[in-house]
């Protein structure tokens, strides 16, 4: 099957079924979906319905145990490991609740640790590349510095630089918000729409804000492995329906 064209992401009866020690545990159960180039998709629903599970499928970082998961044109259910892992470090970026920078290396480090990997630039350009992206998300100032002094805030927006060290075509984020206050929080997703809006970049990111919804531009609910709501949304609609 090839993928189709503006389809930034397609997932046909994709299951998770965790094996665990007594019941295999079913996650997600064969979600089908697509994600077209340039939407902001929030993905809510309760504690333990499977939002993580499925960015991780479209993060490459798990696989589906049946279905397809495609993601910009590539067949990540087809991949081998060492494809996929290769695939992921400049395919997507992904932005998680607890920053996850490395501590040992400054700011300016973190972001170019991807290009480091992929080596899609040449080394001579990865730290005006990474110092650029700081700028971008209003963080250049803390370059030097090492991660433990930067405020919340500041984390999470060198995570999104870092995310973005490869120009992937879609961000996914895990609970970008969870730990910023709602200041924070409201400048992050200002960003976030910034980048879908001028650049095309698709966004999956799940989130309990409620000033997410009114950014994204659809919104996606699951509950026990289940897309259960599907809704294109504006800003107020989003906001009133929350
Ligand atoms: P959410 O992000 O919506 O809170 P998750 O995707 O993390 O939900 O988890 C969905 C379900 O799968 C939960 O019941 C969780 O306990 C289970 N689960 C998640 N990861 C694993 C795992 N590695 N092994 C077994 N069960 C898991
Ligand atoms: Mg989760």
């Amino acid at each position: 099957m090839n993928d189709n064209g503006t389809a930034a992401i397609r997932l046909h009866q994709a299951r998770k079924v965790y094996p665990g020690l007594g019941e295999p545990f079913t996650a997600l159960h064969g979600l089908s979906l697509e994600i077209r180039k340039g939407e902001f998709v929030a993905v809510v629903g309760a504690s333990g319905s499977g939002k993580s599970t499925l960015l991780h499928l479209l993060a490459g970082i798990d696989r589906a145990s049946a279905g397809e998961v495609w993601v910009g044109g590539q067949a990540l259910h087809r991949m081998s490991e060492a494809q996929l892992s290769a695939w992921r470090g400049r395919a997507v970026g992904v932005v998680f609740q607890f920053f996850q920078l490395l501590p040992g290396l400054t700011v300016a480090e973190n972001v170019m640790l991807p290009m480091d990997f992929c080596q899609q630039w040449p080394a001579a350009e990865r730290r005006d590349r990474a110092l650029k992206l700081l700028g971008r998300l209003g963080v250049a100032d803390q370059a030097d510095k090492f991660p433990a002094a930067l405020s919340g805030g500041q984390q999470q927006r060198v995570a999104v630089a870092r995310a973005l060290a490869n120009a992937p075509a879609v961000l996914l984020a895990d609970e970008p918000t969870g730990n910023l206050d709602s200041r924070n929080a409201a400048a992050l997703l200002d960003i976030f729409a910034t980048l879908v809006r001028d650049e095309g970049l698709t966004v999956v990111m799940v989130t309990h804000e409620r000033a997410a919804l009114q950014q994204a531009t659809r919104r996606i609910t699951l509950l026990d492995g289940r897309v259960v709501a599907d809704e294109h949304t504006t800003s107020s609609q989003a906001l009133a329906d929350a």
